[in-house]
């Protein structure tokens, strides 16, 4: 299994190098060079395995044969050993034939989880065999930093930095983040929004001196890695429901259109999938792209569910890569007109869109509304993002296919948000109550390249 770049100018590359390596050095992103297929007869016998059964039969095809069968199972048992429910991604009923798939059982309490768990484990075994050690930097909104920092803490080969919005993640997230006492684990608060520490972590991939210089590696949602470890909820949710037999649809809370990309693997795979719906808060780029009106950025209006506060989606490449036929060089020029604000889809990728994703945005008073009607309708607290799914899901299903909705993180997480829409205080799980009493360690630093990779080099000069 090769892995080719959606820009066409960057060396196809096999399972392991592509994920180490995250961005492409055409500053693309690496995508398989074709996508296995799964027939149903395989999915059929899906049903009834454990989630770590049907994650090495769904992912076991991308991999090639840089790991071993029996690594590979090890590998994906250590990633979800620590998650807190033993079905992983269990679904819960909202109501009729609407259901939840519940993604914060791991140990951040987001779905993030479940990609970035199995990078550490992948990481330190390739790393490991080669006897290498890597840096690896991330840009977050807060979820993607403290599953990072989480995956990667203690690890012997790897120092890992993450940038985040000075002033612009919850409390919990910049907690998680800021709290580890590991030595190879590195806070840093970023006076800017996500799009610039985005924008920053993609100048520093392209300063190959600094980038080979500190062993560079990316574990951003651009990894094709932690794309493939969330194909796997989309197999074991729908098999649940009664797939290959019964299609089922999803309702997918987005902002750098990774989780949802996933999904559309999944049916790319041979998932019997009817609907995949985006859903966006007012950061709808994406809602105004696949609703015809182009893709032009705007300013980022910071929203309750700021996982989503996106203008610049970074997976959406690979899918306009396969929009545009896989013409690597029509995607450089849709690249080059995004530098300066935004581009037009031709009609052909637009068609191809509107095929594939049916999409919507929602208001915040609309995002509150959800959370208080779900809670009262079926008791479940919703975080802010998750219930940016359920209104989406409710307005755009189809009321005799299942819709699943993916809840994308705890409750817990953004309780501010969650108290003034429902009045409940969501408490964190048991086993993280002290994370308020833990000091933290974080680095303040303006949005600089020079200023952050001066700051980085020192650090793992230590
Ligand atoms: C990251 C995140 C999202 C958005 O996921 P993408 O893969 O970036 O589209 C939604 N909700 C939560 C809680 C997140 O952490």
């Amino acid at each position: 299994m090769k892995y080719i770049s959606t820009r066409s100018g960057a060396p196809a590359l096999n399972f392991e190098d592509a994920m180490l390596t995250g961005l492409a050095r055409d500053g693309g992103l690496y995508v398989p060079e074709t996508i296995p297929q799964i027939s149903h007869a395989e999915i059929a016998a899906m049903s009834g395995l454990s989630y770590e059964e049907t994650a090495y039969r769904v992912m076991r095809p991308f991999i090639g044969d840089t790991f071993s069968d029996d690594g590979f199972r090890d590998i994906i048992n250590r990633a979800y050993g620590g998650f807190d429910h033993a079905a992983r991604a269990p679904l819960v009923q909202l109501e009729s034939n609407h259901f939840l798939l519940e993604l914060f059982h791991g140990p951040t309490l987001a779905f993030k989880d479940f990609a970035m768990q199995l990078i550490g484990q992948l990481f330190q075994d390739a790393l490991g065999r080669r006897g290498e050690r890597v840096t690896i930097v991330g840009a977050t909104s807060g979820d993607t930093g403290s599953a990072a920092i989480e995956a990667f803490r203690g690890l012997d080969n790897v120092d890992v930095f993450v940038m985040y919005p000075h002033g612009r993640v919850s409390e919990v997230q910049r907690r998680q983040m800021t709290t580890p006492t590991e030595s190879n684990v590195h806070a840093l608060a970023v006076d800017g929004d996500f799009d610039d520490c985005q924008a920053l972590l993609k100048d520093m991939f392209n300063d190959f001196e600094f980038r080979d210089t500190v062993k560079l590696a990316g574990v951003n949602s651009i990894n094709w890695g932690r794309v493939l470890a969330q194909v796997v909820y989309y197999f074991t949710s729908a098999v649940s429901l009664g797939a290959p037999h019964r299609p089922v649809s999803f309702t997918v809370p987005t902002g750098n259109f990774g989780d949802i990309f996933a999904g559309y693997i999944a049916r790319r795979m041979g998932l019997p999938i009817e609907q995949l719906v985006v859903a966006t808060n007012q950061n709808d780029i994406l809602h105004r792209c696949i609703s015809g009106q182009g893709y032009h950025v705007g300013e980022v209006q910071p929203s309750i569910s700021p996982s989503m506060d996106i203008q610049v989606s970074s997976n959406f490449e690979r899918v306009l890569f396969d929009a545009y036929d896989r013409d690597g060089k029509a995607v450089v020029q849709l690249m080059d007109e995004l530098k300066t604000g935004g581009f037009t889809v031709s009609q052909g990728a637009l068609q191809y869109l509107q095929q594939n994703f049916v999409s919507d945005r929602v208001s915040e008073d609309q995002t509150r509304a959800s959370m208080s009607e779900t809670l009262k309708s079926s008791g479940e607290l919703l975080c802010p993002h998750s219930a940016v799914g359920v209104k989406v899901a409710q307005d755009k299903r189809d009321p005799n296919v299942p819709m699943i909705t993916l809840a994308t993180a705890h409750p817990a997480k953004f309780p501010a948000a969650v108290q003034e829409a429902t009045g409940v205080h969501p408490p964190l799980p048991p086993r993280m109550s002290d994370l308020y009493d833990r000091p933290e360690r974080l680095t303040r630093i303006a949005k600089d390249l020079a200023a952050i990779e001066d700051h980085i080099k020192g650090q793992i000069a230590k």
